[in-house]
């Protein structure tokens, strides 16, 4: 299995912190960990990969550390999140682009749009310039995309518009629309959706996300954790201080495999082999011999 999208050098995974994993169809929260015995844990359930993008500029420098210690289990993606975008000073486009041509890269982002927090018009546009810039680097070096697009799907859509021909694939992070959202970033842009912890809230947050999964082509999802961000419903055994702490982790995986296989009505290693395949096409991730 391949986490598409996880904040593993994020300051919630630094000393010691409880964690969400999933154990014969439920989650439970392991007390006690640490990021190395997190990561060993990811490895020896079966997690063979995974992917982690960039959140604020700072944190591409975090990020190329952790990944070249981790030999090649964390592929780094490189970018400025939108919400991040506000702080960014000019200088911050060429750290960004220095980033960018360090060895090993195999995406931009995050990038996008997020009109959740931003209702200012003035930041809604420092988000702009800096998507269409993220673009740009992304087309300059042939990498696909990690898109964070939360409420502003209008805005998001007609940009991609406009940079139809400089496109190289990639993925909307974090999808949680609807059906006729999915169809226009999967058959219009030929994006995959990131489908993660959204699918396991509760039905009034999974409804039209559910309706998104069973109309879209299998070979256009991809699996993802956002961890430690985005997690599954609660357990009525757990209590609400416990689950706020817990971080969420790609042990939830198996759970969201499950969850698409039910919606589809297809087997739970088929979904995994052939969203794996589609990170693997997507981001090109060589199959390891021994990774079988
Ligand atoms: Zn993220």
């Amino acid at each position: 299995m391949i986490d598409s999208h996880i904040h593993l050098s994020y300051k919630f995974f630094d000393q010691n912190f409880p964690y969400i994993e999933y154990v014969g169809e439920e989650f439970k929260i392991i007390s006690d960990g640490c990021r190395e015995a997190l990561i060993e844990e990811m490895k020896s359930c079966g997690i063979s990969c995974c992917i982690e993008p960039a959140i604020d500029v700072d944190s591409n420098e975090l990020i190329l550390k952790l990944s070249k210690e981790s030999d090649g289990f964390i592929y780094p993606a490189i970018g400025n999140h939108p919400t991040r975008c506000i702080r960014s000073k000019i200088r911050d486009f060429k750290r960004v682009r220095d980033f960018s041509k360090r060895d090993g890269i195999i995406a931009i982002g995050e990038t996008g749009l997020d009109y959740h927090y931003e209702r200012k018009e003035q930041h809604r546009l420092k988000q702009k310039i800096w998507f269409q810039w993220q673009i740009n680097l992304a087309h300059n070096l042939g990498l696909p995309l990690i898109l964070h697009i939360r409420q502003a799907d209008e805005d998001a859509v007609k940009i991609l518009r406009r940079n139809r021909k400089k496109l190289h694939g990639g993925v909307c992070h974090c999808f949680c629309g609807g059906a006729d959202m999915a169809k226009i970033y999967t058959e219009e842009f030929g994006l995959c959706l990131g489908i993660g912890g959204t699918l396991l809230m509760k039905p009034d947050y999974r409804n039209q996300l559910e309706r998104a999964v069973i109309t879209t082509p299998v070979e256009y999802l991809i699996l993802e954790t956002d961890g430690p961000f985005v997690k599954p419903e609660r357990p009525d055994d757990v209590s609400g201080k416990k689950w706020t702490k817990a971080r969420n982790t790609s042990l939830i995986l198996p759970a969201i495999a499950e969850k698409i296989a039910e919606l589809k009505g297809m087997a739970v290693d088929d979904v995994i082999r052939i969203t794996d395949e589609n990170v693997r096409r997507v981001f090109k991730i060589k199959k390891l011999t021994e990774d079988v």
